[in-house]
């Protein structure tokens, strides 16, 4: 049994990993702010193995007692957040790594960082493998996202380097399921909560721009599998299955079976034209792939924002 520390524990993956954690015998201890986290989401968690703090990572931080792992999922991470949270989210992923890497290093526990496929930032090679060093504008709105977390990036290696902490980093690409927030401002839950009211779902650009869903417990299993592996470089995981923005928009309108119709607003500064993560690696040396199909994963999440919604 490990004793884990989870920044963002009440988070959309954060909340699920805590979840999968408990359930495969580990305590946990989850750390949250709740700027964009909630405490829904960990509200049916009556475990004694199970503790909530709320504070800031960006802050000294500290805990009683030992740690094995210290996994750090605390930020802002849908554009609409990280657009109105700048200054937050480059503060938790420089200043809040620091943090998380120096209880790390006290404790002796092993460190995961929540990556992201935005490290790739607009990519000029497709799909995404882990060797490419990405094509990201740090000036641009996006940069407060994607140069936090490749600077969260260099820290852990520094760390793993220079201070031999036992260090993993995962890339997660675009995520759905339960407990995204109705007004968490990505794709999935925007076009969900639209279709379900009866409003028109908003398609940014010609959506043709492309990206590759992953179903959340498909993400958690593949994050669980790298934090038990002994793999220090980072790993793509997310789900290869490509499909545009306007395909994702007409699949939400069809398992939803809704009358919305789909509009064209403008493109956000920036946003990348195609994602797709290479998951050879993770196949390779995690034996990890995910299962959970599209109309599966919809569905799941559809039962989600129906009770949030309070839709029968
Ligand atoms: N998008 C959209 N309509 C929305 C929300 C998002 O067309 O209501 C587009 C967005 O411009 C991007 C894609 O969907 O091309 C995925 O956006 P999301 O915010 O989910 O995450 P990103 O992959 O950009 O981080």
């Amino acid at each position: 049994m490990s004793r884990i520390l989870i920044t963002g524990g009440a988070g959309f993956i954060g909340s699920h990993l805590a979840d999968r954690f408990l359930a495969d015998g580990h305590e946990v201890i989850c750390v949250d702010n709740l700027i964009t986290g909630d405490v829904a989401n960990i509200a049916h968690i009556k475990d004694k193995r199970f503790t909530f703090i709320d504070y800031d990572v960006t802050n000294f931080l500290y805990v009683d007692g030992p740690l094995d792992c210290i996994l750090h999922f605390a930020s802002p991470a849908s554009p609409i957040d990280y657009l109105e949270l700048p200054i937050q989210t480059l503060k938790v992923g420089s200043l809040g790594t620091h943090k998380a890497l120096g209880l790390a290093k006290a404790k002796g526990a092993r460190f995961l960082l929540a990556s992201t496929s935005e490290v790739y930032g607009d990519p000029l090679i497709h799909p995404q493998t882990e060797d490419y060093w990405g094509n990201v504008n740090p000036i641009g709105p996006r940069g407060v996202y994607d140069e936090a977390k490749r600077f969260s990036e260099a820290m852990t290696m520094a760390y793993h380097r220079y201070h031999g902490v036992e260090t993993r980093i995962v890339r997660i690409f675009n995520t759905y399921g339960e407990r995204m927030r109705i007004r968490d401002g990505r794709a999935v839950p925007n076009f969900m909560c639209q279709a379900l009211k009866g409003e028109d779902l908003t398609v940014y650009g010609d959506g043709s721009q492309t990206r590759s869903f992953c179903y959340v417990s498909d993400e958690v299993d593949g994050i669980s599998r790298l934090l038990f592996s002994d793999v220090d470089t980072p790993v793509n995981i997310g789900n290869p299955a490509e499909m545009t923005v306007l395909g994702m928009a007409e699949a939400i309108i069809k398992v939803t079976g809704s009358k919305s119709r789909i509009v064209f607003k403008p493109l956000p500064e920036d946003d990348p034209k195609v994602r797709q993560p290479d998951i050879t690696k993770a196949r390779a040396i995690l034996g990890w792939e995910p299962k959970v199909g599209l109309e599966e994963g919809l569905a799941r999440t559809l039962d989600y924002f129906k009770m949030k919604l309070g839709i029968k």
